[in-house]
C-alpha cells in the first residue's frame, strides 16, 4: 500500500501513470494515515527470504504503524541476528537506564567467516602505507537517531536490517561482498525509548494530524537527549557519555570509511544530505573529504528522485565541530553523513508540504540507508585509498614533528590530567608519563599528574583539533560551538616540548590511588584542588562530620596549603577517632585524593583554631527543572552533582514551586532560564533568599533577576550595530555574526575569593555563549573573576562583541536579606567536559556563607 504522505512529496502524475492502484490506496490511507505494510517500503524488484523474520512477526505491528521501542527493537535485532549467517550482534554496553547499546555488524556469509581477518586488514591499510592492496570490503558504520525524539532513522533500521538479512539475489550478494556494515540501530536508547512513550500513549485510532494535538508536543524535556539531559551528538569527541564511549571504541577498531547519522529536523522541511555549507568545513578536514560526500550524496539525489521525494543539501549544517556523529569522521580518514528529516514527529502532522506522515519519514531514511551502501559499494576503491591516503599524509606531517610533544597537567589536580588522558585513550592516541618533575614556562608538571602526547603519532590530526587554538574563520556563522580546546575546558598547564620528558607508555590511564597516609588524633587536611574533593566534602557533610575551610594560605610543617583547603578536627565529633579515620580513608580513596594528617594546630600563616578557619553547612539543593528551564543545562548540573560527586539533589519542577516546602533547601539553582519565574514563584523564591537561601543562577535567568530586582545588574551592549551595505538576502547572516556560538575567553582570578578556591592558576578559560556583557562593580574585591582586556583565546566573536566583552564580568553576587544570590552570565559546566570550571559551582555551593 502507498501511503498518503508519498503524494504529497512527489511528482504526483508519474506515478498515477505508474500504479493503476493508487487511487484506491489514497482513500483508504486518508482514513488510515500511517498504517503501512512491509511491501510498501522495500523495492518491488526484490524476492526475500521467507526464513528471515518480518518485524511484524517479531514485534507484532507494522514498521510506522506504531514508534518501535526500544526493548522492542532490540528483540527484532536478535532475531534477525539469529536467523541470518550474513549477521552477527554485540551488546557493548548499557546506557544510564541500563538499556543494551547493541551493534550488528553484517556482510555476506563468506565474509563473516574471516570477519577478524577483513578487520585486520582494513586496520592495517590505516598504518602501513606499504599495504595497498583494494580488494577487500569497504566499511559503513550506520546510526540510527541519536536524538530521541527524531524516530524515522531508529524505525528505518528495522527495515535495514530486514532487508540486509532477507533480500536475494545478485544486487545485494554483491553489495555484501564489497561492503561490512556496522548497523547501530539505536545511538540514544533511553531517548527513543522516552519519545516512543510519548508518541505511542498520545496515538488516536482516528489519526489527528492537528500540530495542536498533544501527540505532537512532547513534555519537558523531550525525548532528544539521554537520561541526563545531554545532546548526544555533541559528545563524539569529549566522550564523556556512556553511549559515546560504546560507540568511540567501535569506531577506531574499525575505522569505518563512511558514517551515517539519521536525523529528523523541522516539519516543514523537506530532506537534506551532506555537504553542508562549504564555507563551513573545518579546515582540518581535506578538501577530497567534502568531494566524496558530494559524490556519496550523487547516490542519495537519485534514490530520493525514484521515489518522489524532495530534498537539498549544502545550503545549511556544516562539518566544522568535531564533536558531531557526521564531523568526528572527517578528521579519521572517514567521511561523515549527516541526513535529516523532516519530522512528522508523531504518526502524521500537518505541515506546509501536505499531510506528512511517520511512515514516509521511515522511507526516506531507509531509501538513503540503502543508497549509502550502494554510494559505498560504487565507491568502494575510492574510499579504501582516500582513508590509506588520510593517514599515510597524517604519518607523514607527523614525522616532521620529529620529537616534538605536548606536555599537559597540574600539580596540585591530578584527576583532571586523567580525565583528559581517558579521552586521549578513547581515541587511540598514544601518552606516557613523565620521566621526573620538570619546570617549563613557570609552571611545574610533576609525576603522576603530567603527561606527555608525542606529536608523531597516527592520529596526529586528532590531536591538533584537541590542542589547537583558532581565532581566525572563513566564515562568521557555526551551527555549534567555534572552539574545544580541550587543554583550556580542562583549565590545565599545558605546553610544548620535546619526548626528552617522556617516561613510558601509558596502556591504561587509572586515577591514583588516595587515601589517608595515618591516623590522627588531632585533624585532618585536605587541599581543594583536586578534581574530586567535593565528593569527599559531601560525604563527611552527609555524615554530619564538623569540616572547615581556611580562608587564607598558610604552611604546615614547611607544607603549602592554599586558599580553601579543608579542616576537619578530630576531636568533638559526632565520630570516635577510629570512625572518623576510616571515613575519611574511605572516601578519601573514593575520591582519588590524598588527605594528609596532622598532630599540631600551629602554623605559619593561620593556625588550625583562627577564625578564618569556617565551618561548612551541610549544602541542601534543589535545581529547577521543567517548562521554560534549559534542559541542557539543568541536566548537566544533575549529572555533575549525582554521577561525580555523588551529591543527592532534588529536581523540583518550577510548576511544583508554589506548593513545595522552600525550607527543606539552603541553596537552589536555577539552570538558564529566558521565561524566568511567574510573579507568585518570584515572591516565593524572593522570601527563601531573604530568609537565608542561596540562590545560584545560570545565564538567561540574569535577566529574570534584573526584571525582578532581585539584583542590580548592568549589561553593557555594542554600539552602533547597524547594518551597512548588507542586503536582504544577506541580513540573517548580518545578525548571526554577532552570536558567539561557543568560544573561550581568559579570565582574571582573585584567588583570595571563595567563588575560587581550589583554582591553581590566576588566569581561568571560560566558556561562553551568550551576549550577556556584565559591567564590573566599583569596588575591585567584587569582581573576583574579570575577562582580561584581551581575552579571546580560541574561537569566533565579533569584533563588536569582543570589544565589550573585556574588562567585563562572568560572576557577580550579592546579598539579598540574610542569603545570597550568586549569578553566571554563562555556562560553568557546559556538555560535562568543562572540568576547568566545574569548581566555581562547588564553590558556589559549599562556601557561599564564605563570601
Ligand atoms: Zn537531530
Amino acid at each position: 500500500m502507498i501511503y498518503s504522505g508519498f503524494f504529497i512529496f512527489s511528482p504526483l502524475k508519474k506515478l498515477i501513470m505508474r500504479y493503476l492502484l493508487v487511487f484506491v490506496c489514497f482513500i483508504y490511507s486518508l482514513s488510515i494515515y500511517g498504517q503501512t505494510n512491509l511491501d510498501d517500503y522495500l523495492p518491488k524488484t526484490v524476492n526475500f527470504n521467507s526464513k528471515i523474520p518480518t518485524p511484524k512477526s517479531v514485534i507484532g505491528h507494522n514498521v510506522g504503524e506504531w514508534h518501535v521501542t526500544h526493548d522492542k527493537l532490540v528483540q527484532y535485532m536478535y532475531a534477525l541476528a539469529n536467523a541470518s549467517d550474513r549477521i552477527t550482534i554485540e551488546n557493548r554496553g548499557t546506557t544510564y537506564e541500563g538499556r543494551p547499546l547493541l551493534l550488528l555488524t553484517v556482510t555476506s556469509a563468506k565474509n563473516q567467516n574471516k570477519i577478524k581477518s577483513i578487520q585486520k586488514n582494513h586496520i592495517e591499510a590505516t598504518n602501513n602505507s606499504n599495504f595497498v592492496e583494494t580488494d577487500r570490503p569497504v566499511v559503513v558504520y550506520q546510526g540510527f537517531s541519536i536524538h530521541g525524539n527524531e524516530p524515522s532513522g531508529s524505525n528505518a533500521a528495522l527495515l535495514l536490517g530486514y532487508y540486509l538479512a532477507a533480500a536475494e539475489g545478485n544486487t545485494i550478494d554483491n553489495m555484501l561482498d564489497n561492503v561490512v556494515i556496522l548497523l547501530d540501530p539505536a545511538f540514544n536508547p533511553d531517548g527513543l525509548q522516552r519519545f516512543a512513550n510519548w508518541a505511542n500513549t498520545n496515538k488516536n485510532q482516528t489519526i489527528v494530524t492537528d500540530p495542536n494535538d498533544r501527540e505532537y508536543n512532547e513534555p519537558w524535556p523531550g525525548g532528544r537527549t539521554n537520561h541526563y539531559w545531554f545532546d548526544m551528538n555533541r559528545d563524539w569527541l569529549p566522550v564523556q557519555l556512556p553511549e559515546s564511549k560504546a560507540r568511540i571504541k567501535t569506531f577506531h577498531e574499525w575505522l569505518p570509511n563512511i558514517l551515517t547519522d539519521h536525523h529528523e529536523m523541522g516539519t516543514n522541511s523537506t530532506f537534506f544530505f551532506q555537504p553542508g555549507i562549504p564555507s563551513r568545513t573545518h579546515p582540518l578536514t581535506p578538501k577530497k573529504n567534502q568531494n566524496l560526500t558530494r559524490a556519496i550524496g550523487n547516490f542519495h539525489a537519485k534514490a530520493l528522485d525514484s521515489i518522489g521525494s524532495l530534498y537539498y543539501s549544502e545550503e545549511s549544517y556544516d562539518d566544522f565541530y568535531y564533536g558531531k556523529g557526521s564531523t568526528y569522521p572527517d578528521i579519521n580518514g572517514s567521511i561523515g553523513i549527516l541526513f535529516e528529516q523532516a519530522s512528522s514527529r508523531g504518526h502524521a502532522q500537518e505541515s506546509e508540504n501536505g499531510v506528512l506522515t511517520f511512515p514516509f519519514t521511515i522511507k526516506n531514511q531507509f531509501n538513503t540507508a540503502l543508497s549509502t551502501l550502494k554510494a559505498a559499494e560504487n565507491l568502494r576503491v575510492d574510499l579504501l585509498n582516500y582513508q590509506s591516503t588520510f593517514f599515510k599524509n597524517a604519518r607523514a606531517e607527523a614525522s616532521k614533528s620529529k620529537n616534538k610533544a605536548i606536555i599537559f597537567g597540574n600539580e596540585k589536580d591530578a584527576a583532571k590530567a586523567v580525565e583528559l588522558a581517558k579521552i586521549l585513550e578513547h581515541h587511540h592516541i598514544d601518552f606516557y608519563d613523565i620521566k621526573s618533575n620538570v619546570e617549563l614556562n613557570g609552571k611545574w608538571y610533576k609525576k603522576d599528574h603530567a603527561f606527555v602526547i608525542p606529536k608523531n603519532q597516527k592520529n596526529k590530526r586528532l590531536i591538533d583539533a584537541m590542542f589547537e587554538t583558532r581565532t581566525k574563520f572563513q566564515d562568521s556563522l557555526f551551527y555549534d560551538v567555534s572552539a574545544w580546546t580541550l587543554p583550556l575546558a580542562f583549565n590545565l598547564d599545558y605546553d610544548e616540548t620535546t619526548m626528552s620528558n617522556a617516561g613510558s607508555l601509558v596502556e591504561s590511564v587509572a586515577h591514583l590511588k588516595g587515601g589517608l597516609d595515618r591516623k590522627s588524633e588531632y585533624a585532618y587536611l585536605a587541599e581543594w584542588h583536586d578534581y574530586y574533593t567535593p565528593k569527599l566534602l559531601s560525604v563527611l557533610l552527609e555524615k554530619d562530620v564538623r569540616v572547615k575551610v581556611g580562608l587564607k594560605q598558610f604552611q604546615h610543617k614547611g607544607q603549602e596549603f592554599d586558599y580553601g583547603t579543608l579542616l576537619i578536627p578530630v576531636q568533638q565529633q559526632s565520630l570516635n577517632s577510629q570512625e572518623l579515620y576510616e571515613l575519611i580513608n574511605k572516601a578519601a580513596k573514593d575520591a582519588h585524593m590524598s588527605v594528609y594528617s596532622v598532630d599540631t594546630g600551629l602554623n605559619e600563616g593561620i593556625d588550625l583554631g583562627s577564625n578564618n578557619f569556617d565551618a561548612i553547612d551541610k549544602p541542601k539543593i534543589a535545581i529547577l527543572v521543567g517548562s521554560g528551564i534549559s534542559s541542557y543545562d539543568a541536566g548537566e548540573i544533575w549529572h555533575l552533582l549525582d554521577t561525580r560527586y555523588h551529591m543527592a539533589v532534588t529536581k523540583l519542577d518550577v510548576n511544583n514551586i508554589n506548593r513545595a516546602d522552600l525550607s527543606r533547601y539552603n541553596t537552589i539553582i536555577m539552570p538558564s532560564s529566558y521565561s524566568g519565574l511567574n510573579q507568585s514563584n518570584t515572591k516565593k523564591v524572593k522570601a527563601w533568599v531573604e530568609k537565608g537561601g542561596i540562590l545560584i543562577s545560570y545565564r538567561y535567568a540574569l535577566r529574570w533577576l534584573d526584571r525582578k530586582k532581585l539584583m542590580s545588574l548592568k549589561f553593557k551592549k555594542p554600539e552602533d550595530l547597524n547594518a551597512n551595505n548588507i542586503s536582504f538576502e544577506n541580513r540573517s547572516k548580518f545578525s548571526g555574526a554577532q552570536r558567539i556560538g561557543g568560544a573561550i575567553f581568559n579570565t582574571k582570578l582573585d584567588r583570595s575569593h571563595p567563588i575560587n578556591f581550589g583554582i591553581k592558576n590566576e588566569f581561568l578559560p571560560m566558556f561562553r555563549n551568550t551576549t550577556l556583557f556584565l559591567e564590573p562593580s566599583e569596588d575591585s574585591y567584587n569582581n573576583p573573576i574579570q575577562y582580561t582586556s584581551t581575552p579571546l583565546l580560541s574561537g569566533y566573536i565579533s569584533e563588536e562583541n569582543l570589544e565589550v566583552l573585556g574588562g567585563t564580568v562572568p560572576f557577580k553576587t550579592q546579598r539579598l536579606g540574610r542569603g545570597r544570590i550568586i549569578a553566571f552570565t554563562d555556562n560553568t559546566n557546559f556538555r560535562a567536559f568543562w572540568y576547568g570550571t566545574n569548581k566555581l559551582l562547588m564553590n558556589a555551593i559549599f562556601f557561599s556563607k564564605q563570601m
